[in-house]
């Protein structure tokens, strides 16, 4: 499971939007003792520049592993856009996934106004739907996917 906040999942949404028509991508953190909340969104520079692939600046993501280490985060997702398929692992997704400890967050915007969020997990060549919960200011819960 991934857990989000509102407006974590309105800044990832927002990331992608704006790099439409190309793909965005970037890191999510968390914090050791609840692995399965995001406590930081780094968006992050596709340095590929297309709408058909992402891949991140390694000097970039040096410097943001830094910071995540200086407040005490770590990396536990990694999320990028499809600008016209579904949000779904391609294979090439597949092929790249490193660690079936990290969640593989895809934003589908196949249809703009209807942006769709969804969390994988991926072990070799599985792929693992995984529940992801919103969670409002107002302390409800909105659950989307699997
Ligand atoms: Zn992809």
């Amino acid at each position: 499971m991934l857990r989000l906040s509102q407006v974590q999942s309105e800044e990832i949404i927002a990331h992608c939007q704006a790099a439409y028509p190309k793909e965005a991508c970037g890191l999510l953190a968390g914090v050791a003792d609840q692995p399965e909340a995001v406590v930081q969104v780094y968006a992050m520079t596709n340095v590929e520049d297309s709408p058909i692939g992402y891949a991140m600046d390694p000097k970039e993501q040096l410097l943001v592993e830094k910071q995540m280490r200086t407040r005490g985060q770590r990396l536990i997702g990694i999320y990028h856009s499809h600008t016209a398929s579904a949000a779904y692992p391609s294979s090439v997704d597949v092929r790249l996934a490193i660690s079936a400890d990290t969640s593989y967050v895809l934003v589908s915007l196949k249809d703009r106004q209807r942006p769709e969020l969804k969390s994988y997990r991926i072990q070799g060549t599985t792929i693992i739907s995984e529940e992801v919960q919103v969670e409002t200011a107002a302390g409800g819960r909105r659950i989307a996917s699997p």
